[in-house]
């Protein structure tokens, strides 16, 4: 039983064309020397403070039809002047951010996080919510449908939430988006997809049934969830998702859908679905197995732990396995996908500047600010995260008769289950415990250190071979071999905007040692005027160690640059079945890709 009545939330549709929510909450027994209130700085699964607080227009107070003054005590904080109750808390909030960790407003859509919306009391974090929606009674609003998997209490758009956190992790989407619906481990799965599209629904659902019904199988008892949903905003171009204890909201390109009569699934499409894959692993691994750092999580500062490798790497690898597991795309085409990530991460010469446990801490300060210097001094959690869970996958199964889908039953029955949080030496000994044996110095060297795992040697025992090779222009993401003579002979070791503005100088490249730097906008290369073309035609035609005089613009200042060319790295990699390879090794690439048995 609750001492209080439980903390009420109205949420209604003030003005839609200036995007302003108006929020009510009722406090009936308010603090004595005045109810204070707080609004959370970020939403777990996106490691920036966002300071949601600076989008509420205006905040005022009321009680028994007299007004009660509010004042203003932190950033993110309020104080009510003390009275009797019950007391309403009214806030105005703009809303018009299509990103899946905020709010959206228009004539077309609602779609909000509670983090976004709604202040705590201070005091009644663990208490009963109750939350009650109001729509305009007219057009367009009477078609709209509701899409959240926040309990109902009730008719109409009413909900119930054990606590504060459970209020704020159950995101509700209101339009007329497209429903869909499947079962997957033995639980109703919706799909609501909101924005424009042209989507081929059974498809869709089949596929999505696949690879959840794949994940529930690897986790063994069914889903801790009794229903999930998948919230789609389908747009022009955008990319994004964000995961909750029973649901996710993504942003996809439309044509990220797969297409009425499509076959083999697009380039698009995969990555839609790796997407799709990617959140609900992390119903399982960052919503329930988390760190405990996270264990409660406060929403008012950072929240500091250095295992977000394995929260993100961990799910980032088995996002794209699943798809594969699950046989909703081929092994040649998981084989692309993989070749794509150690591409990306080859490509980044920070990766041996900073490990994945310390990109994990820094999160905050560097991996969701990055910057023109961040490729040279940094490193992703998630592409060299999952590279680490993909070596550690291949280390258990070719010397342990093991698996890392070993390691993560173990953390499902020690830390989710349960709800403990994995203290942050938790993965290395869940680790060892199923290798059978000491792992200190994988950890050591591959994620508290800078080295790169040994993925050649791994792959070989797995009967597939990892080449490297030069990359054949910019647009080059790796994962094939090069049609024949299109590698590219030399490199300027920048990345290079489509305005010739230098996105990127690389460490110990020939533009860097040149004196080039990021923001430079190329003129003209050994006096002839740059373009893509110009540039591109340059670098193939020219001798390695050739010389030439580089023209480019420092803010609006014309420099001049004498440049030495330097031969293309081999940082493009892609991976092949090798035919020649042992039984034992071809016996471990069925199982561990789930293709048929070598005869
Ligand atoms: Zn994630």
């Amino acid at each position: 039983m609750s001492p209080h009545a439980p903390t009420h939330y109205q949420v209604a549709l003030a003005d839609v064309n200036a995007h302003v929510f108006e929020v009510r909450c009722d406090v009936h027994q308010p603090a004595s020397d005045g109810q204070r209130f707080r609004l959370p700085t970020w939403v777990p699964g996106s490691y920036l403070i966002r300071e949601f607080a600076r989008h509420f227009v205006d905040v005022r107070g009321e009680s028994d039809g007299k007004s009660v003054a509010v004042a203003k005590e932190a950033k993110d904080a309020w104080r009510a002047a003390p009275c009797a109750g019950p007391l309403t808390i009214v806030a105005r909030i703009y809303a018009f951010d299509l990103s899946v960790r905020t709010a959206y407003l228009d004539a077309r859509r609602a779609y909000f996080n509670g983090g976004a919306l709604f202040l705590c009391p201070e005091g009644r974090e663990s208490e009963t919510c109750t939350l009650e929606i109001i729509l305009p009674q007219r057009e367009p609003f009477l078609a709209w449908r509701c899409a959240t998997t926040l309990p109902r209490s009730g008719d109409g758009l009413t909900f119930r939430a054990d606590n504060y956190d459970a209020l704020i992790d159950h995101p509700v989407e209101l339009s007329d988006f497209t429903p869909g619906e499947f079962v997957a481990g033995g639980i109703p799965h919706e799909l609501a997809i909101a924005g424009r599209h042209d989507a081929d629904l059974p498809r869709l659902e089949r596929d999505l049934a696949r690879v959840c019904q794949w994940q529930a199988d690897l986790f063994g008892s069914s889903p801790p969830f009794s229903r999930y949903l998948f919230q789609v905003m389908a747009v022009g171009e955008g990319y994004g998702g964000l995961e909750h204890r029973s649901s996710t909201s993504l942003l996809a390109s439309r044509n990220g859908l797969p297409a009425p009569g499509m076959e083999e699934p697009s380039d698009a499409y995969v990555n839609f679905l790796g997407l799709a894959s990617h959140e609900y692993f992390h119903a399982w691994n960052v919503k329930r197995i988390k760190p405990a750092a996270f264990t409660p999580y406060d929403l008012s500062r950072e929240g500091y732990t250095r295992q977000l490798w394995a929260f993100e790497g961990i799910t980032s690898y088995y996002d794209d396995l699943a798809l594969v597991r699950s046989g909703v795309i081929t092994a040649s085409k998981y084989l692309e996908l993989v070749g794509r990530v150690v591409t990306s991460v080859l490509r980044t010469p920070g990766r041996h500047v900073q490990s994945v446990s310390a990109s994990s801490f820094d999160a905050w300060i560097k991996f969701y600010r990055p910057d023109d210097n961040s490729p040279n001094a940094g490193v992703s959690y998630y592409l060299k995260g999952s590279l680490v869970a993909l070596a550690l996958d291949l280390l258990l199964r070719s010397e342990a008769r093991a698996t890392l889908d070993d390691v993560m039953r173990l953390l499902w029955r020690r830390y989710g289950e349960p709800g403990v949080g994995v203290p942050e030496a938790g993965i290395p000994a869940a680790v060892a415990e199923v290798a059978g044996r000491d792992v200190g110095e994988f950890f050591a060297r591959y994620v508290d250190g800078t080295e790169d795992p040994p993925l050649a040697e791994l792959f070989a025992s797995h009967g597939i071979m990892l080449d490297l090779r030069r990359a054949s222009g910019p647009t080059d993401r790796g994962g094939k071999p090069a049609a024949a003579g299109t590698e590219t002979r030399n490199a300027l070791g920048v990345k290079l905007g489509n305005d010739l503005r230098l996105q990127h100088v690389f460490s110990g490249g020939p533009a860097e040692v040149a004196g080039l730097a990021p923001g430079d906008t190329l003129v003209a290369l050994d006096g002839v005027r740059a373009s893509q073309d110009a540039v591109a035609g340059m670098l193939e035609r020219l001798p390695d160690g050739a010389r030439i005089v580089v023209h480019a613009f420092r803010r609006d200042e014309l420099m001049t640059f004498a440049l030495t060319l330097a031969a293309a790295p081999l940082d493009t990699a892609f991976l092949t079945i090798d035919a020649a390879a042992s039984t034992e090794s071809r016996r471990r690439q069925s199982a561990w890709l789930g293709t048929p048995e070598p005869l």
